[in-house]
């Protein structure tokens, strides 16, 4: 065992660390039959000038959860009632993918600054987005706005053959259906 090599390695309850002629069992260790083992999960202490050997409690990793501000990207499930239900709030902008799929809700007023007749001419199921994280509350669904020219559509297919639209002078147009189709799109629309 190298000095100064063992201090962030993190250890799972059971696992030998040290036997007891190198070593005095320390705090959260256990000696059994000339061993020391762990008794919980986290990182080795070793104490050279005392040579005892103890480990201390991994702190919990917090898991990445959406906070106000974050800019986030996420899919859409259905448009109804002057709400949009977001389904996957799948990846927070600089800090990461999420390993549980949030989600979110989205209300006509956070959609547009401009006035908006129907929640259609925004967002369609399907459509993947680009939005900021509103409001104070803590967990899910949570509140997203779309509302400023970085947010919104980053990715929609044709409302009627499913194909991927291109961004075409500033619509969004269907290739094969020779149509441009109303959205809410984001300056970061992928399909250019
Ligand atoms: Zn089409």
């Amino acid at each position: 065992m190298k000095e100064g090599s063992i201090k962030r390695d993190i250890v799972t309850p059971g696992e030998t660390l040290a036997v007891i002629e190198e070593f005095f069992p320390g705090e959260n260790t256990l000696e059994k039959k000339g061993e020391i083992r762990s008794l919980i999960v986290g990182l080795i202490q070793a104490d050279f000038n005392r040579r005892v050997i103890s480990v201390r409690k991994a702190r919990k990793n917090r898991p990445l959860l959406p906070e106000p501000g974050d800019v986030i990207y996420a899919l859409v499930q259905t448009v109804k009632d002057g709400v949009i239900a977001i389904n996957d709030i799948i990846e927070i902008e600089n800090k990461g993918v999420l390993s549980v799929p949030f989600t979110g809700i989205l209300h006509v007023s956070e959609s547009s600054s401009s006035y908006v007749k129907s929640l259609y001419e925004i967002l369609r199921p399907g459509d993947f987005i680009r939005a900021v994280v509103v409001g104070r509350m803590k967990g899910p669904p949570y509140r997203l706005s779309i509302k400023g020219r970085d947010f919104g559509v980053i990715l929609a297919r044709c409302n009627f053959c499913l194909r991927y639209l291109r961004l075409k002078g500033g619509q969004l147009y269907c290739g094969r259906c020779k149509t441009t189709l109303r959205r809410k799109i984001s300056l970061y629309y992928l399909f250019k």
